[in-house]
C-alpha cells in the first residue's frame, strides 16, 4: 500500500496540538504531501483527546464517516483514545490501519512502513528512558511555535486521564530545549509557548536546572519576543519563579493556573495537594509582583460529591480572583481514574445547571476587566487574518488577550502593532490602528526583541 496525502484531526490540547505538528513532520519525512481536506487524502490521522467527554463516541462516529466514503481513506488513531482503547479500535472498523499513542508517537515511520507491508500496528505504553525532542516538526504557525519541555504527569488528580495517557513526568535536557528555541528565533518566530502539563515541575535531567532557569535562559535569547508557558500547578509555584516573571519583561503577563475547585473538601477528594487558602495566597503574591497579570483558569463543575455549597465556593473565589478567562468542565468519569468510582456522581442537569450558572459570572467578570482596556493601546503580535474577515487582522495581547483590527497596510504578520481598543467582548477585543504618530511603532518581523 503506497500513501501519497494526508490529513491530520486534531481534538484537545495543546500539547495535542504540538503532536499534530509532530505527526506531521514524520508524515513528510516519510514521502507523505498535506492535503486540503480529508475528502480526497489517502491517510487522515485522527489525533485523539480523551481528557473530555464521550471521546471514544466522537473517535467512532468519526471512524464511520470516514469509512463510509465512496473513496475511503486508511485512517490512523494517535492521542489519548489510541492509548486508552488500543487494539480495539482495529475491530471498530477495517479501515483503521493503525493506532499509536502519545508515549509512542516519535515511532510513527516505524508504523507506516509497518502499514505498507499490510499490518496494523497497534504503539503503545510508554518507555520511561524516552524524553520528548529532536524531532521533524512541521509547525502550524509562522509566528509563535510550541515547545515541549515536559512529557507527562506525577500529579495523579483523582479525575484526569493524563498519567495513564501520557505517562510518567519526563523532562527534557535545558541545552536542548535551548537549541530549539533559538531554531525557532532564527526562522523568524517572535513568540515561543513552552508545553508541560505541569511545566512548572520542570526539572532538568542533566543539571537539575528548575522550570524558573529554563524559563530565564529562553527569554534571554536574542530575537524572541514573547515566552509564554503552559500549563502551571500552584503547588509547584515558589519564589523564584514568581521573580523570574518578574524580572523578564518578555515573559508573557499571562498565566494559566488550574484551580478545578473552590472547596476544600472536594479539592482534597481531586488530590490537588493544595488548598483555596494556599491558591488565593499565591494568586496575591503574583499580582504584587507581577501587576496586571492576566490569570486564566480551569474549573471542574460537578465532581463526584459536590454539593450546592461547594459549588458556591467555587463561584466565590471566580468573584474574588476575577480571571480573564475561565475553562470550564462538567465532570465526566474518565477510564482507570478513582473518580470515576466514586459514591455520590452528580445528575447530568444538575451538572450542566451549575456549569450555566459559572459562565454567566465567568462571562460577565472577563467583559467587565476587558472593557477596562477599551481606549487603551495594546502591543499586538500579528499572528494571522481574522476568522471571519480577510480584511482584520487577529493578533494577541502581551497579557494573551485575542485582538482583531481592521488592516490598515502599514503591518504584516508577524509584527508586533500598537492597537488602541475600541469595543470589548467576553471573550475578544476590537482595536483600530487610526493615527500611525499616537500609536507604538511598528516593531518588524525580524528586527529583533521587543
Ligand atoms: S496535574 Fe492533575 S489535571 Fe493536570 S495533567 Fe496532571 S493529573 Fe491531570
Amino acid at each position: 500500500m503506497r500513501l501519497r496525502s494526508y490529513f491530520i484531526e486534531t481534538w484537545g490540547c495543546q500539547m495535542n496540538r504540538h503532536d499534530s505538528e509532530l505527526i506531521a513532520g514524520q508524515l513528510r519525512a516519510h514521502g507523505l504531501a498535506p492535503a486540503v481536506t480529508a475528502l480526497g487524502a489517502d491517510l487522515v490521522v485522527l489525533n485523539t483527546c480523551s481528557v473530555r467527554e464521550r471521546p471514544v463516541h466522537k473517535v467512532v462516529s468519526r471512524i464511520g464517516a470516514l469509512a463510509s466514503l465512496p473513496e475511503p481513506p486508511v485512517i490512523g488513531v494517535c492521542g489519548c483514545v489510541a492509548e486508552q482503547e488500543g487494539a480495539s479500535l482495529l475491530e471498530r472498523s477495517g479501515a483503521v490501519g493503525f493506532v499509536v499513542g502519545p508515549g509512542e508517537v516519535r515511532r510513527l515511520g516505524e508504523a507506516l512502513s509497518a502499514l505498507e507491508r499490510g499490518e496494523r500496528p497497534v504503539l503503545t505504553g510508554f518507555d520511561p528512558a524516552d524524553t520528548p525532542g529532536g524531532d521533524e516538526i512541521v509547525r502550524a504557525s509562522s509566528t509563535r511555535g510550541m515547545v515541549t519541555v515536559v512529557e507527562g504527569c506525577n500529579e495523579f488528580c483523582t479525575f484526569c486521564v493524563v498519567p495513564y495517557t501520557r505517562g510518567r513526568e519526563r523532562s527534557r535536557a535545558l541545552a536542548e530545549v535551548l537549541t530549539e528555541v533559538r531554531g525557532l528565533a532564527a526562522a523568524g518566530l517572535r513568540e515561543v509557548e513552552l508545553l508541560g502539563q505541569t511545566i512548572n515541575s520542570y526539572r532538568c535531567p542533566v543539571t537539575g536546572a528548575a522550570f524558573a532557569d529554563l524559563l530565564q535562559a529562553v527569554a534571554a535569547i536574542p530575537g524572541l519576543a514573547r515566552v509564554r508557558y503552559v500549563t502551571s500547578h500552584p503547588r509547584h509555584f515558589d519564589e523564584r519563579l514568581i521573580a523570574t516573571l518578574a524580572a523578564c519583561p518578555q515573559v508573557s503577563r499571562y498565566l494559566h493556573l488550574p484551580f478545578q475547585s473552590g472547596s476544600d473538601r472536594i479539592l482534597a477528594r481531586m488530590h490537588r495537594r493544595s488548598t483555596r487558602a494556599e491558591y488565593l495566597d499565591l494568586i496575591a503574591r503574583l499580582r504584587e509582583s507581577v501587576p496586571g497579570i492576566n490569570l486564566s483558569t480551569d474549573v471542574i463543575v460537578g465532581f463526584p460529591g459536590e454539593e450546592e455549597g461547594d459549588f458556591q465556593d467555587s463561584l466565590a473565589l471566580l468573584e474574588e480572583v476575577r480571571f480573564g478567562q475561565v475553562f470550564a468542565f462538567a465532570f465526566s468519569p474518565r477510564p482507570r481514574t478513582p473518580a470515576a468510582r466514586y459514591r455520590a456522581q452528580v445528575p447530568e442537569t444538575t451538572k450542566k445547571e451549575r456549569l450555566h450558572r459559572l459562565f454567566e459570572v465567568s462571562d460577565r467578570i472577563s467583559l467587565e476587566l476587558n472593557r477596562q482596556l477599551v481606549g487603551s493601546t495594546v502591543e499586538v503580535l500579528i499572528d494571522g487574518e481574522s476568522r471571519r474577515d480577510q480584511g482584520w487582522w487577529q493578533g494577541r495581547g502581551e497579557d494573551n488577550r485575542v485582538l482583531n483590527f481592521p488592516k490598515t497596510g502599514r503591518e504584516a504578520l508577524g509584527d508586533i502593532v500598537g492597537v488602541q481598543v475600541v469595543a470589548a467582548g467576553a471573550h475578544a477585543l476590537i482595536g483600530e490602528r487610526p493615527d500611525p504618530s499616537t500609536l507604538l511603532p511598528v516593531i518588524k518581523r525580524g528586527a529583533g526583541a521587543a
